[in-house]
């Protein structure tokens, strides 16, 4: 479904109205559900076909028209909202700033967007380095309010800028540093949920004889207690066979959070749930101190499979990052006018492949040793030809400025090659990184198509992205 430039508005709609009816979804129910929204006053209530055509798309593949999109001012419109829709049956998709890649922000339902009202941080707690925010407010937006007190919300995905706790929780987001810091769902002390029935839950760890106590409330609050209960206690050793051992998991319930612990939060359960078991409205989020002591090697690899290799044999060194870059993202730095300059100061030749190691430390002492420990593997194990020390803040920057833009400058080629997306952000065990990266390559150079890898090897998560020459750059536009 694609939605020509200049919209029109009547074929577009009569589209929608079509697809709904194709979805399952009562119209006269639905006719009815969106007569009542309009009465809700303080709130903005959107069902011109601009807005919806703006809505129905995200960072993904995907394009679903919505039925409605609701944006409200207060907890007290949003819980007419979701009643409203409960007594209409109409599913409510929650929706942070759209930066998810595979979907999970675009559908045939009442979109409910958290950015523009749901973004206040409530409270920075410095002493007990935590934080409670609402889930509209953006992640960087956040981190330069924590770090007046020297601290931050460790997630980092390349979207942070955008991002918002609220979307990076329900999807359980991580990023460069997820070896250190570990994913979202490690970061959430409790939350403030609001169920489709209208009951607000609030979350916290508790002690089995605290959540034994939930169990015996006798309300809706209670059943779920309980029911979440029996659900671990009854399968936990098929949950502790069938879920994968890998640093990053983000499909499916985290079940496996509740089976090596007697200390359960059942906000937990929201993380990864991508918006499917309740409305995030508070977040009471761990905070981590800002490292001040900070070295990052970029280590220059005359092979791309000598550097995967070799990234299992770094993790005993502890880095808080081991991020790879290719040569693909390479040729195109040299040609970048932003770029061109920081290639030439951090490039060395010309790699096939680069990893940055970066070190987080608590003093200059222990990142002395860190660096001259690290510096001397390099030297008597590595098949790398070359690995400057970055140290300053400025040289840095310029390392991760590098990094983050490498997907857009591979989207951008001029040459209108474009990665494709479908096998992104799946999690190998490091021990198996390299023999899984050489099969899809030589599946790829079978069918003659060229592969770019890129991102968090650290923890097994190469995006590997095969790389395809679109129809349309080959013909010439007269
Ligand atoms: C170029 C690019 C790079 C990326 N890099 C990374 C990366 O390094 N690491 C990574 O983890 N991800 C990455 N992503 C994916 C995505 O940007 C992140 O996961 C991001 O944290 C999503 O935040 P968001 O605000 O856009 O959430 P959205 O996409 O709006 O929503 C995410 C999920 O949360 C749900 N949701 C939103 N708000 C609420 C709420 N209040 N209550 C309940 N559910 C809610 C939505 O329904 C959806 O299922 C990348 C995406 C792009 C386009």
């Amino acid at each position: 479904m694609l939605i020509s430039n200049k919209i029109d508005s009547t074929a577009y709609l009569c589209r929608i109205r079509r697809e709904k009816i194709m979805s399952g979804i009562d119209t006269k129910h639905l006719d009815k559900f969106l007569e009542k929204l309009s009465d809700i006053a303080t709130s903005e209530i959107k069902t011109d076909a601009l807005t919806l055509g703006l809505y129905a798309t995200d960072a993904s593949l995907y394009q679903v028209a919505p039925l409605a999109i609701g944006i409200p001012g207060c907890l007290q419109d949003l819980l007419k909202m979701v009643n409203l829709a409960n007594e209409y049956n109409i599913p409510i998709l929650p929706r942070g700033s759209a930066t998810s890649l595979a979907g999970q922000t675009v559908n045939h339902a009442f979109v409910i967007d958290f950015t523009k009202y749901f973004d206040n941080i409530i409270e920075i707690n410095a002493a007990e380095s935590y934080a409670i925010v609402q889930p509209g407010v953006v992640r960087d937006t956040f981190n330069r309010e924590a770090q007046k007190y020297g601290l931050h919300y460790a997630p980092d995905p390349a979207t942070s800028s955008r991002a918002t706790i609220g979307g990076m929780i329900t999807n359980n987001s991580s990023g460069t540093k997820s070896i250190k810091y570990g994913m979202s769902i490690d970061h959430v002390l409790g939350l403030r949920v609001l169920l489709t029935d209208g009951t607000i839950l609030d979350t916290e760890t508790l002690t089995p004889e605290q959540w034994h106590h939930k169990c015996l409330i006798n309300d809706r609050e209670g059943q779920i207690y309980r029911d979440f209960r029996k659900v671990i206690y009854d399968h936990a050793s098929a949950i502790e066979a069938a879920f994968p051992k890998v640093k990053r998991r983000v499909q499916g319930y985290a079940l496996d959070q509740y089976i090596h612990s007697d200390r359960w939060n059942l906000g937990k359960i929201f993380s990864g749930s991508e918006g499917t078991l309740g409305i995030i409205l508070e977040a009471k989020i761990n905070l981590e101190p800002i490292s001040k002591y900070k070295a990052s090697f970029t280590v220059h690899y005359a092979d791309r499979m000598d550097a995967i290799r070799e990234v299992n044999q770094m993790i005993p060194f502890e880095p808080a990052a081991v991020e790879m870059l290719d040569f693909n993202v390479f040729e195109q730095s040299k040609k970048n006018h932003s770029l061109a300059p920081i290639h030439a100061q951090l490039i060395v030749g010309d790699p096939q492949a680069t990893l940055s190691v970066e070190f987080f430390c608590l003093s200059q002492d222990e990142l002395d040793k860190k660096t001259t420990e690290f510096s001397q593997w390099l030297k008597t194990n590595s098949k790398a030809y070359a690995y400057p020390l970055l140290l300053t803040p400025t040289e840095l920057d310029a390392m991760w400025s590098l990094r983050k833009n490498g997907l857009g400058l591979l989207m951008g080629d001029p040459a209108g090659r474009k990665p494709l997306p479908f096998i992104e952000d799946m999690a190998i065990p490091l021990e198996h990184l390299a023999e899984y990266i050489q099969a899809v390559l030589d599946i790829c150079s079978s069918r003659g198509v060229e592969t770019i890898l890129y991102a968090h090897a650290s923890v097994g998560v190469l995006h590997v992205r095969p790389a395809w020459m679109s129809q349309s750059s080959m013909i010439s536009t007269s």
